[in-house]
């Protein structure tokens, strides 16, 4: 069904406050945000507002709450899509899917078109024919291609794409005029990742042993995502000893839990 492809105008209400660490590609997106709320500061000198960026990182670094929280920060639509839901479509699926999500982006704008895992569809033409139909995606590919082409630079949609491997994209996509603007988002240092934890531990029953800093020294190399599940699923083993606070041992058996998990991960991959 449509629905699952991209979301019907939907408004957010993430925020750049629930966004933490990141600074810099927060900085650079804020351009975007003051594209969409007053483009005439722009045109008016004769400039031409970008159509799109594209958000580089690992997964779980937040690039996507960060492309919700321009949306929310702009107060506009955020229309989205993921790459892999293209890859095992129907000839000709995957390219109409795209026209109508520009159709309804043009029509909603201002707004934000959100594209997860763009190099499920955006992979350099011609290489790893092994996963669904290379005719396919490439049909999606030029269809993608044509679009951001088509419409007009100050249209007030703009195109935010999220990639872990901007090394395999096809260039075509990275011309000017496209993607030609590039936002990298990193895995957090420890001072950031105690930024998360803060988030995270917002809605969180603490006992009085447990804060950010400490938890921060405990995830060296976790993700925002791997943070956002220590505090959901610390949380989840105090709850099922019936207790009314969530302490340092919960927590640690969380991070164990998720080191466990991450390392399954791994093995799998290697
Ligand atoms: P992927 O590449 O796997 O799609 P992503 O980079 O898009 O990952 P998100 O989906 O944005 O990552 O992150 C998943 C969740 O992890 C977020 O919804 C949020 O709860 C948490 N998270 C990730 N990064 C941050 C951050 N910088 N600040 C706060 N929360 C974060």
């Amino acid at each position: 069904s449509q629905a699952k492809v991209f979301d019907k105008d939907s408004r957010v209400s993430t925020t750049f406050k629930d966004v933490a660490g990141l600074a810099e590609a927060k900085q650079e997106v804020e351009e975007v945000v003051s594209f969409l709320k007053s483009p005439a500061k722009y045109t008016k000198l004769g400039g031409k507002i970008p159509k799109g960026a594209l958000l580089v990182g690992p997964p779980g670094t937040g690039k996507t709450l960060l492309a919700k929280a321009v949306a929310g920060e702009a107060n506009v639509p955020f229309f989205s899509m993921s790459g892999s839901d293209f890859v095992e479509m129907f000839v000709g699926v995957g390219a109409s899917r795209v026209r109508d999500l520009f159709k309804q982006a043009k029509e909603k704008a201002p707004c934000i078109v959100f594209i997860d895992e763009i190099d499920a569809i955006g992979r350099a033409r011609g290489r790893n024919p092994n996963m669904g139909s290379n005719d396919e995606r490439e049909n999606t590919l030029n269809q993608l291609l044509t679009e951001m082409d088509g419409f007009d630079t100050n249209s007030g949609v703009i195109i935010l794409a999220a990639t872990n491997r901007a090394d395999m994209l096809d260039r075509a996509l990275m011309r000017a005029g496209r993607f030609d603007r590039q936002i990298h988002v990193e895995l957090p240092d420890l001072n950031e990742r105690g930024e998360i934890f803060q988030v995270h531990l917002r809605p969180i029953k603490l006992s009085k042993d447990i804060d950010a800093s400490f938890l921060a020294k405990q995830t060296p190399g976790f993700s925002g995502a791997d943070i956002a599940n220590v505090c959901n699923e610390a949380a989840l083993i105090a709850a099922r000893k019936d207790k009314d606070e969530v302490s340092r041992q919960d927590f640690l058996d969380a991070v164990d839990r998720i080191i466990g998990g991450l390392e399954k991960k791994n093995k799998i991959i290697s």
